[in-house]
């Protein structure tokens, strides 16, 4: 193992990793969103070969791999998490160049991704089956975990290391070996992931990374008839077009899409706290989080303080360039990620005002330089069938609607064809108590953001934001990347 520091500018180039070796030309530039013309990273395009490559490396390895007794592979998940943490600045100045978040956030994703290997490293030692009595005179049945073998994973650039990260720590302890597909925006930060499991002693082959554009390299995984499983994250349309591909042969899947996350504001909620609640789920990370709070349902009471609360929050997320935070120490916003996304924002808010609705927050009069910055938006008074209350935006805009009572904020928060995460603001145990029942969603906030989970319990949706059959991250995402075998032992 090497604990070499590396700086930003050695990664500054991505390339494919089959079978330990880096290949690829690197011809296709990634631009930064917060510096217009400035080189983020350059990255290779790859193709159905390199993806055939790649599997047939990971095929090779995975038998070796899993022969390892799991405290040892667990040890090398443990050894590449530290690694994060000893480069973690180095990391998350790549990811804010090529992603745009803030560098606190930067940061604090590459911790996670580091603490979700030593998480799973650590259960290299605590794999369980069980023992259970037979019917059968001297008898003893056990239970065990295999691993599926070559699994396939495609990420999507929102959460560049922490997603590769919480899907490739539990593939790995389980004994498969990865083929990943990342992001075309973001191919710095799965490279420093694979840089990190390197330079841990993962032996060659047992993880692979394959850049390059989803129709080829993500279509050219999802087809192999040697991947037998598939994690995806990211957009609904694209992950359901996957299904349809493994649906064809006996491969598992499992799909984190998007999402149109709710919060319900009852009148007896502190105004100021449930601003700042919204506030932190609608602007943190830009938006750009699957867990984002895009809609807001809040009863008559508390609507005109709520309102003036959450304007008041608004103003306060100041953009600017992640990086600069000598020039703009205050910046709590970055950059939107792309001209596509950034385009995506603007028509969302300005079809909305179009259709009667106030901007209480997040007039855009243009930036000169080009950067992407886009402001905190609050919209209140819209139609309830608004694109902008029923589809993913995936940007720092919020919907504000008034609802006459709880039954009619629930009803509200469940007429969706998303259940990613759901949320309410409420001093009531009884009102709480019953969302958390009755709400349509994976994950269910009180008094907390729709953004921001905890790596050691299960995460994933229900409708059209999850295949709502393996959820990730916690010991819950074993599930997925092993399958399960009964022993009979007599003597
Ligand atoms: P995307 O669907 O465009 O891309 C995701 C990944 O799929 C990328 O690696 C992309 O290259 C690949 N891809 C695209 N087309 C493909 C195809 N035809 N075949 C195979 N692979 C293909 O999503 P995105 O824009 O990168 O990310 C934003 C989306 O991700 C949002 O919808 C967001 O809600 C979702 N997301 C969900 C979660 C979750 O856990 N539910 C977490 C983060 C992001």
């Amino acid at each position: 193992m090497t604990s070499t520091a590396i700086t930003a500018a050695e990664l500054l180039t991505a390339r494919h990793l089959i079978n330990g070796e880096w290949l690829g030309e690197a011809d296709t530039e990634r631009l930064n969103p917060a510096r217009p013309g400035e080189l983020a990273a350059l990255s290779p395009s790859g193709t159905a070969a390199d993806v055939d490559a790649a599997i047939t490396a990971a095929a090779a390895a995975q038998p070796g791999w899993a022969a390892l007794p799991a405290p040892s592979r667990g040890a090398i998940l443990i050894a590449a998490g530290n690694l994060l943490i000893e480069r973690q600045t180095a990391i998350a100045e790549d990811l804010v160049r090529e992603e745009g978040k803030t560098l606190a956030e930067a940061k604090g994703e590459v911790k996670r991704a580091s603490d979700v290997l030593r998480f799973f490293g650590s259960l290299g030692w605590a794999a369980t089956g069980e023992v259970l009595p037979s019917g059968l005179p001297d008898t003893t049945i056990t239970t065990r975990r295999e691993p599926l073998g070559v699994v396939g994973l495609i990420t999507p650039w929102n959460f560049p290391i922490a997603i590769p990260a919480w899907k490739t720590a539990p593939a790995l302890i389980s004994g498969n070996a990865v083929v990943i597909k990342p992001a075309e925006l973001t191919p710095l930060s799965a490279t420093h992931l694979a840089r990190a499991l390197q330079d841990a002693g993962l032996p060659a082959g047992v993880f692979n990374v394959v850049h390059g554009k989803g129709r080829v390299v993500g279509d050219a995984l999802a087809r192999d008839p040697r991947i037998a499983g598939l994690s995806f994250t990211g957009s609904t349309n694209v992950g359901l077009g996957l299904q349809e591909i493994l649906n064809g042969r006996r491969a598992r899947v499992q799909l984190e899409m998007g999402g149109k996350n709710g919060v319900l504001v009852l009148d007896d909620a502190d105004p100021r706290k449930a601003a700042q609640v919204v506030a932190v789920g609608a602007f943190g990370l830009t938006g750009q989080a699957c867990t984002a709070t895009s809609r807001v349902y809040v009863t008559p009471g508390i609507r005109a303080a709520f309102l003036e609360a959450l304007t008041a929050e608004a103003a306060a997320y100041s953009t600017g360039d992640g990086l600069d935070i000598v020039n703009s120490g205050e910046a709590r916003m970055g950059a939107v990620v792309s001209r596509q996304q950034f385009e995506q924002d603007q028509a969302a808010v300005r079809s909305a005002v179009e259709r009667g609705a106030t901007l209480l927050h997040g007039e855009y009069d243009g930036d000169p330089s080009g950067a992407l910055f886009f402001p905190a938006a609050v919209l209140t008074d819209l139609p309830f069938d608004d694109a902008a209350v029923t589809e993913e935006i995936f940007g720092p805009v919020v919907a504000v609607l008034e609802v006459p009572d709880y039954e009619a904020g629930l009803a509200a928060i469940n007429d969706s064809r998303y259940g990613l995460t759901a949320g309410i603001c409420t001093d009531s145990l009884a009102r709480a108590t019953d969302f958390a029942a009755r709400a349509q969603a994976g994950v269910i906030k009180v008094n907390r953001p729709t953004a921001g989970l905890d790596l050691n319990v299960p995460f994933g949706g229900v409708k059209d934001s999850s295949t709502n059959t393996f959820r990730e991250q916690g010991r819950s995402a074993l599930d997925f990347f092993t399958w399960g075998k009964t022993v009979y032992t007599g003597v």
